[in-house]
């Protein structure tokens, strides 16, 4: 008998749990208590989750756009003011700041790990700059060397992105350790979840208590006589969420370990693929999470590059299409848009318009795979590039 199908690729699905989430969840529901005031899941998971990262403190939230929005409003943005965002991330890097009433001004990324351009940051800096935010693009950290320059000759605060960088380093450094403050996200996607969740990392205590405040609708912590002492809202998690981010936790040190060793087989192969050039990777980045398998086909049109990501997932590849530039977004325009056309900023972002167009990720539970799969599915990018 011939076999002329070929075998399906099986990759590992996402997400993973077994008998550590079941226990946990458990241990969550039988406490009786399920909010984080009664219960002791979120405290726990908040020392875990800051340890993990060389923070002081941590403040879990209801996901990664309130972390943001949260993470800004303590740093004083509001209205009058701008943040400096890179044009190439998911659309709640500048939502969070339109939120607040604050505009969002996007700049270029760099052509090789899709994070913030600095000299592009530098170039947008106002009096109004109140913030710049960079993106940690799949877990690639930005140039925190050259920013923490940047920003302090600038006066302002930097907020990391951390959406796609739990456990990533940056020269030996983890995130928490850099001395800014982080925002990550515990969607459903994320390289650890609970279907939805976000956290705050913060080095400086007032900074985190100010938080804390503001996320619980302004009532301190033991309060019960409702003395709302500054403007909130609920960004509270709950128990159950936080008992699923502890068992989560306790596995990203070894599917990172996999992913590391699978990437570079990857990319490996899809360099050599005609047209297919995969994101570049800053050595000083000394330990990538790889939140998503990113690859350009560097010319083709955003249809073509549409048709490629279809045909993949005909083939069983995760593949999805990159980000869209913030700005050719309608969302973006809606509020506290910046005074400048679509155009403008188009004309000063020419590398985010090229992965506009150009740019599909793969799912990280590609990199879950084996060694096999990463030629498998280096195959089959090869084969649909060339056809499509
Ligand atoms: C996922 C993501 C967020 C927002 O996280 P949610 O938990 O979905 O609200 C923010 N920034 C980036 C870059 C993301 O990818």
């Amino acid at each position: 008998m011939s076999d002329s199908s070929p075998r399906p690729l099986d990759l590992p699905v996402w997400p993973q749990f077994d008998d550590t989430e079941r226990a946990n969840l458990l241990r969550a529901l039988e406490q009786g208590q399920w909010w984080r005031m009664g219960g002791s899941e979120v405290d726990s998971f908040e020392r875990e989750f800051a340890e993990y990262h060389g923070a002081p403190h941590a403040l879990a939230v209801t996901n990664g756009t309130h972390a943001l929005e949260l993470a800004l409003q303590v740093m004083g943005v509001g209205p009058g003011a701008e943040v400096i965002v890179p044009a190439f991330t998911f659309i709640s890097s500048s939502q969070a700041v339109q939120r607040l009433g604050a505009v969002a001004v996007p700049v270029d990324v760099d052509l090789d790990t899709y994070c913030v351009d600095v000299a592009a940051a530098s170039a947008a800096v106002t009096s109004r700059t109140a913030a710049i935010m960079p993106v940690h693009m799949a877990g690639q950290m930005s140039d925190m060397d050259a920013l923490a320059k940047l920003a302090a000759d600038a006066g302002v605060p930097l907020l990391q992105d951390a959406a796609h960088a739990h456990g990533a380093r940056w020269r030996g450094k983890k995130v928490g350790e850099l001395g800014s403050v982080s925002a990550f996200s515990f969607q459903n996607g994320k390289l650890m979840t609970a279907g939805e969740g976000g956290a705050v990392l913060f080095s400086d205590t007032e900074l985190y208590e100010a938080a804390f405040l503001r996320h619980s609708c302004g009532r301190p912590r033991t309060d019960r006589h409702y003395r709302h002492e500054v403007a909130g809202s609920n960004f509270r998690i709950n128990e159950f969420t936080a008992s699923v981010l502890r068992a989560q936790l306790s596995r990203l040190d070894g599917q990172i370990d996999t992913r590391e060793e699978r990437w570079p087989v990857l990319a490996g192969q899809l360099a050599r693929i005609p047209g297919v050039v995969p994101q570049g990777r800053d050595e000083r980045c000394d330990r990538k999470p790889h939140y998503m398998a990113m690859f350009r086909l560097p010319g083709v049109t955003e249809e073509r590059r549409n048709a490629v990501v279809d045909e993949l997932v005909a083939r069983g590849v995760p593949a999805f299409a990159g980000f869209r530039a913030i700005y050719r977004c309608d969302a973006f325009w809606e509020t506290a848009a910046p005074e400048e056309s679509v155009e403008a900023i188009a004309e000063r972002c020419p590398n985010t318009e090229k992965l506009n167009a150009d740019c599909v990720w793969l799912h990280h539970r590609t990199l879950l795979g084996t060694e096999e799969q990463m030629h498998a599915v280096a195959g089959i990018v090869a084969e649909v590039v060339g056809r499509v």
